[in-house]
């Protein structure tokens, strides 16, 4: 018989439910006062921003008439344009700067055409988009983000009030919020979140009575809408916690965020091997025993990190399976002494949404030495996202 089956193909599973849950958890802790913007740069942390979109926006069911949040957020306006349709504000976070350059023109009269609020955090930035605001007649929603100690994006305290004069030269500009962000708000003993929201109110204060419009202003990210209320403000700004892990990542009693994301592949090919086989590139890994050696179709070319080459753990049959030899391409070789009754197109769990799983996000970012957000983020558009509908009668 010649038949060929399918053993399926690698995914990246996608709780609606899971998500929904977070979003609560996060509406909880700010309260009803407080606008919420989901953080969906980066394709949403890899979980696809499509679906996260449309689960935390667009999405109805008979339990949640109205999204869940309040507004989006991308790095990017190619991100932006990337979303499905949506009523809620976006924002896009990486500053505009040069805009006549290349392809930017046009894209910074798209996001004007859409009402996209852009981040500007200097004056020529603030000239150029008025310019082209003015040349296809609209005005431009835009945001100043004000640098408190992270030295990366923004404008000193100092310097916001002249910017602020710029703008308010250009009609075309129409300044809807004043932002910053902080560099250490995981870390409960440091000072440097509370002199860096110091800052933020005091330069905002300062420009407060010469402010037209209402203007949104907002600074905190999962670890600070959890850990300092006083950072709320108007609106708080959460990545990672939406996707179900911890801010202080490492799994928290506490807040029993439920992680969204589950990376699935099917086992491919089983090698029974001798004691004394060698596996993969280099020959790294020896077989001590006579044990089986499980092919998994996924490799650092799909962001599972190539330094988890015999460290790396994946579960099969709900066993602990190590990585067994160097990580390649596109494969990746497992042991599975464990699991003795695995057979072909079994799931792998290659990244666990149970956060107490050998797999889980917490334990890859631990031994590739990383963070969740480079694991989740890094995994590669090979793989397919894959939402899983909300069962009847959750989410909790
Ligand atoms: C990514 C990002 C966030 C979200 O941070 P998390 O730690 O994932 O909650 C908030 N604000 C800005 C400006 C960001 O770039």
């Amino acid at each position: 018989m010649d038949a060929k089956i399918s053993l399926g193909e690698p995914r990246v599973l996608v709780s609606r439910q899971a998500l929904l849950h977070n979003a609560s958890v996060v509406r909880r802790a700010v309260g009803p006062g407080v606008k919420i913007c989901a953080m969906i740069k980066a394709d949403a942390y890899g979980h696809g921003a499509d679906i996260v979109a449309d689960t935390l926006a667009n999405f109805s069911t008979r339990r949640y008439e109205a999204p869940l949040v309040d507004a989006l957020a991308v790095a990017s306006i190619d991100e932006a344009e990337r979303l499905p349709h949506t009523i809620l504000p976006v924002y896009i976070f990486r500053p505009v700067e040069n805009c006549f350059l290349g392809r930017q023109r046009s894209r910074i009269e798209q996001a004007i055409r859409n009402g996209w609020i852009m981040t500007l955090c200097s004056s020529s930035a603030a000239d150029d988009v008025a310019r082209i605001a003015t040349s296809i007649g609209k005005r431009a929603a835009i945001q100043l983000m004000v640098d408190t100690g992270m030295t990366r994006s923004g404008v000193t305290g100092e310097e916001l009030g002249g910017l602020l004069d710029t703008i308010e030269a250009h009609a075309s500009l129409k300044l809807v919020g004043l932002c910053t962000h902080f560099a250490c708000a995981e870390d409960l003993g440091n000072a440097a979140t509370a002199e860096q929201l110091q800052l933020f109110n005091a330069a905002t204060d300062a420009v407060a009575p010469r402010l037209k419009n209402k203007v949104i202003r907002h600074a905190a990210n999962s670890a600070a809408l959890f850990l300092r209320p006083e950072t709320h403000l108007d609106m708080v700004r959460p990545g990672i916690a939406l996707y179900g892990v911890d801010p202080s990542l490492a799994p928290s009693s506490e807040r029993l965020l439920k992680p969204v994301m589950k990376w699935t592949a099917p086992l491919v090919q089983i090698h029974d091997v001798k004691a004394g086989a060698m596996v993969g590139y280099g020959q790294t890994w020896r077989a001590t025993r006579d044990t089986r050696i499980g092919i998994v179709p996924v490799g650092y070319a799909d962001g599972y990190p190539r330094c988890l080459t015999n460290r790396g753990v994946m579960v099969v049959q709900g066993q602990a399976c190590p990585v067994a030899g160097r990580i390649s391409m596109d494969l990746t070789t497992i042991d599975l002494v464990n699991a003795p009754h695995a057979v072909l197109g079994d799931e792998v769990i290659v990244l666990d949404s149970d956060p107490l799983s050998p797999a889980s996000v917490y334990e890859l970012a631990r031994l590739a030495s990383t963070i969740p957000y480079e694991i989740t983020s890094g995994i590669g558009q090979r793989i397919h996202r894959v939402p899983i509908e909300i069962e009847q009668g959750v989410p909790a």
